[in-house]
């Protein structure tokens, strides 16, 4: 699954703001919850049920009144290549701007390879809405002008109609190779490619390479350690650069491209350094992803003096900064001496089958509505609720549904509980679960 916008145009029109927008509210209770940064130029959103990446291109290339022609290529190259679906933003309230024109020129050699929407930014009246007609000029997209407000959102659910269209179902399956998808994932030089080398070395490990599904995922079948799995990497968007931002940039949207094709993602962190917002970014969205999660702590070869509560006390920052999300264990490896290399990918597996698993649903009830019994959801406003039964949905990754007779009335802490009891009983050390309410 790719659904990747990308938003290109001038500066000051607004691509940023429609960003946030579109980034919505996860990203705020991302960044609340996990101290990720602000300045980000990638997000992530969901519309009607799909999921999407939202890449700022203004944020990455040079954001001035001064942007030259090589900042316009650079931009839109980058759109054009890494997103499905392309926007690019005009602004009504300056009107055409010969800058604009400059966009739509090379905007226009790309039209017909991927879906271009002209987006007329700043509309937040209907009499600035009317003025959007002169964009027509630029020969942008499909005849459609999209008028929008970023500023106060108006427009933009169409705009998003129009732009999940192209985007895959969550809830279409994905052909099952039946092998545990591996990615690994991190920040530079954390020692991705040295585990992945490593592991090819460990045995003669290249069974098959299956063509990559999509345009830039490379799919190769492993046999190390006695276990099989499929490795995930997308050397396709390997790129060389001089600029340490473009290294960043692109190791960034790999870690994503890696973590959206697989079923469980290693994220791999350099021990010297701790844990940084990039990877609890990733974290984070590996777990709205609903993907398998196992994190290692690398280069742990470079610790020095190390004490017997040194583990604890990483693990500890790091459960910190991750928080709420719980779940995934943290292994201490080091590539360079192989030292619980072999443990990892074992761990990795152990997540897959933690991510497959089926509770018998009478099991599931004898278990928890006795932990129900014991502790009660809170009434609400004299309202009892009640929970009857419980069922595993019979979803890709373990989703739990509780019946009960007042659904909108289970709070957050409550669901919190319920998902603590679950793991102790059952596991899924790894896994993300999901935890819903319906009316019975
Ligand atoms: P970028 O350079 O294209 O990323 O543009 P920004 O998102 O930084 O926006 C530039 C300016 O336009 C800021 O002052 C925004 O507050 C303003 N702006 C963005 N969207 C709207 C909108 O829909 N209506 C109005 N009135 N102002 C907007
Ligand atoms: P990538 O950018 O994440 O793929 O990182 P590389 O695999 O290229 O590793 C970056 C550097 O870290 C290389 O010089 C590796 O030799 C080194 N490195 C990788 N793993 C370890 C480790 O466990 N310990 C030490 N000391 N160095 C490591």
């Amino acid at each position: 699954m790719k659904n990747t916008i990308a938003i290109v145009g001038r500066p000051n029109v607004g691509k940023s703001t429609l960003f946030n927008r579109l980034v919505g509210q996860r990203k705020a209770i991302m960044d609340n919850q996990s101290g990720v940064t602000r300045d980000r130029h990638y997000g992530y959103g969901e519309w009607t049920g799909k999921y999407y990446t939202v890449i700022d291109t203004g944020g990455y290339v040079h954001n001035s009144d001064d942007i030259f022609e090589g900042e316009i290529n650079k931009q839109v190259k980058l759109a054009i290549e890494e997103a499905d679906v392309v926007l690019f933003m005009v602004d009504v309230d300056t009107g055409l701007h010969g800058l604009d024109e400059e966009f739509a020129n090379v905007l226009r050699r790309y039209q017909g390879k991927k879906p271009i929407y002209l987006v007329a930014n700043k509309a937040d009246t209907n009499q600035r809405a009317h003025a959007a007609g002169e964009f027509y000029a630029l020969g942008v997209g499909d005849g459609e002008i999209f008028t929008v407000s970023s500023a106060n959102g108006s427009g933009t659910g169409d705009l998003l109609d129009a732009v999940v269209s192209h985007f895959d179902d969550p809830w279409e399956e994905e052909p099952d190779s039946g092998l545990p998808k591996i990615a690994v994932v991190g920040r530079p030089n954390v020692g991705k490619s040295s585990l992945v080398n490593l592991l090819l070395g460990a045995e003669r490990s290249i069974v098959t390479d299956i063509a990559g599904t999509t345009r830039d995922a490379i799919q190769a079948h492993y046999s190390a350690f006695g276990n099989e799995f499929i490795l995930v990497d997308t050397a396709g968007l390997r790129r060389k650069s001089k600029v340490s931002e473009d290294i960043e940039f692109y190791s960034v949207l790999r870690s994503i491209r890696a973590m959206e094709e697989s079923d469980v993602c290693i994220v791999m962190i350099d021990a010297t350094r701790g844990i940084e917002a990039q990877d609890v970014n990733i974290i984070a969205l590996a777990d709205k992803n609903r993907k398998g999660i196992v994190i290692l702590v690398n280069k742990w070869d470079l610790i020095e003096n190390k004490e017997t509560n040194t583990i604890k006390e990483i693990e500890e920052r790091i459960k910190e900064k991750i928080a709420p999300i719980a779940y995934p264990p943290i292994i201490f490896t080091s590539v360079l001496t192989k030292q619980r290399v072999h443990k990892a990918i074992e761990v990795a597996i152990q997540v897959y089958e933690n991510k497959r698993k089926k509770i018998p649903t009478s099991q599931l009830n004898e278990v928890m509505l006795r932990e129900i019994e014991q502790h009660q959801p809170p009434s609400v406003k004299g309202k009892m609720v009640r929970i009857k039964y419980v069922t595993q949905l019979p979803t890709h990754n373990p989703v739990f549904a509780f019946f009960c007779n007042l659904p909108q009335y289970v709070k957050e802490s409550y669901i919190r509980f319920l998902e603590n009891r679950m793991r102790e009983h059952f596991g899924f050390e790894g896994v993300p679960i999901g935890i819903v309410f319906r009316k019975k």
